[in-house]
């Protein structure tokens, strides 16, 4: 009997090994196929299935790039090119503290969806493709520049949200470019108010005296240029704060990059 029932067996173990090998196979090429389904690259702003990274060419095409010509202080885009050096009203009428400033994008509706899912949705995933366009965008600024440091949100409210989108950006750029981040040398010392809703006196008067470089950190600061980083530059009072601070610790220049910038129509030609 014994001798009889080991061909058999033999022949249904190889079976179903044979078997076996061709699930393994199967199961491993649905595995792959599965992964392949999970994980396409999606548009950054509506989720459709892209090819690359990125936004999809609709939302692309939606998303409005600054290129020249725009007012060399403030970045802010001219609808005609007034020639060299020209300056926008707004940089006459209300200079900044800060020399320079310039966005990836307008902010609009794109740009709104991208800068809210970066900043309250946790979708960091975002970040690589904001900041190098931000990168592009501010290569004038980053060339020269000593170090980014990244608008510091305060404490509570960065523990509520538990990163910081600005910081977010400035790891990207670091990556790209090489400038260092410096993420504590300035700090948010007092909570503020959401800018949104405010007047723009309010939010210059909302965020005055809210930043601070530490003493400790005054000698990394002085005589640098600095490149302020941030999601949205909306009336300018954010960084210009900053900007004062940083200069009150004796930074030699600092320039402003971020991912959009609100472009008031009317405020545009010169
Ligand atoms: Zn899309």
């Amino acid at each position: 009997m014994e001798v009889e029932a080991s061909p058999p067996s033999r022949s249904i173990s190889t079976h179903l090994r044979g078997a076996l090998a061709a699930c393994r196979g199967a199961a491993s090429h649905a595995a792959r196929l599965a992964l392949d389904i999970a994980l396409p690259t999606l548009c950054v702003a509506c989720r459709e299935p892209v090819d690359g990274e990125g936004v999809c060419a609709e939302c692309w095409a939606k998303l409005s790039f600054i290129a020249p010509p725009f007012c060399p202080r403030l970045g802010i885009p001219f609808v005609y090119d007034p020639g060299p050096d020209m300056l926008s009203m707004e940089a006459i009428a209300n200079p900044p503290a800060y020399t320079r400033a310039r966005a990836a994008v307008r902010y609009d509706d794109v740009a709104r969806t991208l800068v809210h899912a970066l900043k309250y949705q946790d979708r960091t995933d975002l970040a690589p493709a904001m900041g190098r366009w931000m990168a592009r965008a501010g290569h004038e600024l980053l060339d020269g520049a000593d170090m980014l440091i990244p608008v510091p949100l305060h404490w509570r409210r960065a523990w509520r949200r538990r990163y910081n989108q600005s910081g977010a950006l400035a790891r990207v750029i670091e990556r790209q470019t090489g400038v260092k981040v410096a993420p504590e040398a300035l700090q948010r010392i007092r909570p503020t108010e959401q800018q949104i809703g405010l007047s723009r006196p309010q939010r210059a008067s909302n965020v005055q005296g809210a930043f601070k470089v530490a003493s400790e950190r005054q000698s990394l600061i002085a005589g640098r240029r600095v490149l302020l980083i941030d999601d949205v530059l909306t009336s300018g009072a954010t960084v210009d704060a900053c900007a004062r601070a940083l200069l009150r610790a004796k930074a030699s220049q600092v320039d402003v990059l971020v991912f959009a910038r609100v472009v008031e129509s009317h405020k545009t030609p010169i």
